[in-house]
């Protein structure tokens, strides 16, 4: 499994970083998921076809991880020559999202869905390609966001999404499954406070990315605390914009 940083940023806009989104890549088939950055370049520039793509899995619907679709439908929806073929479900916690974008775009009160098949999912296993299979967890950062667990070729991702401040939300997979990577968020919480060091060193991995990270409130002098902290049990990384990792 091979994901790509399309964009590891937050909702305040900063040199160098889009917002969030991340490309999953198993064999030749792509899974996207969140799309806060703009995505119909990004793709191109990482040689990523839209005829390849097999999912979009949005984690919920705050604009820095969103906003990259309106540009995407607008696009893949409006040049029909150009994009003859592309059919690709995105999948999203709440139909509110795509009827929004789809007024903003289409003047219209449904998504066209021609293309782009837009659909709303529920907590539980939402995708499942025989290749890759998405379990949506519930978490308590909005009403309606989810933590994505991802597994493929033998292996389990978990990938949190945006969670609670002091993240009480920290999936309990995390802690009660052995997996080989958790992708966590840092902007809403200190990641050096204590109980939250404590948390995140719960984790039963042996490694974890921190991505879509506020600098200037998880400083790096913070985060090299907590990879102190959990040095013994884990590696702790970074993730910026277009970094690779393999899984
Ligand atoms: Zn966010
Ligand atoms: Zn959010």
């Amino acid at each position: 499994m091979k994901i790509t940083f399309l964009g590891t940023s937050h909702g305040i806009a900063e040199a160098h970083a889009f917002c969030s989104s991340a490309v999953v890549t198993v064999g030749d088939k792509h899974y996207v998921i969140d799309a806060g950055a703009p995505i119909m370049t990004l793709l191109q520039n990482h040689g990523i076809s839209f005829w390849d793509i097999q999912g979009i899995f949005i984690t919920h619907s705050h604009r820095d991880h969103t906003l990259g679709l309106v540009e995407f439908t607008l696009q893949v929806e409006g040049f029909k020559k150009q994009f003859a073929g592309v059919r690709i479900p995105v999948y999203v916690p709440d139909t509110a999202l795509y009827l929004k974008i789809a007024k903003f775009l289409f003047n219209q009160d449904e998504m066209v869905n021609h293309r782009l098949m837009y659909r709303t999912y529920e907590p539980g296993v939402i995708f499942d390609d025989g290749t890759l299979r998405i379990t949506a967890i519930v978490n308590q950062h909005t009403a309606c966001s989810r933590s994505f667990l991802l597994e493929a070729e033998g292996k389990k991702v978990l990938f949190t999404g945006d969670l609670k401040h002091d993240i009480p939300d920290y999936p309990a997979v995390a802690t009660e499954q052995d997996l080989d990577l958790i992708i966590t968020e840092g902007a809403h919480t200190r990641l050096n406070k204590p109980e939250v060091m404590e948390i995140l060193k719960s984790s039963r991995t042996r490694h974890m990315i921190i991505q879509h990270r506020y600098d200037k409130y998880n400083t790096d002098e913070m985060v090299d605390e907590l990879r102190r902290f959990v040095a013994d049990k884990m590696t702790l990384t970074c993730a910026h914009d277009n970094d690779v990792f393999y899984v």
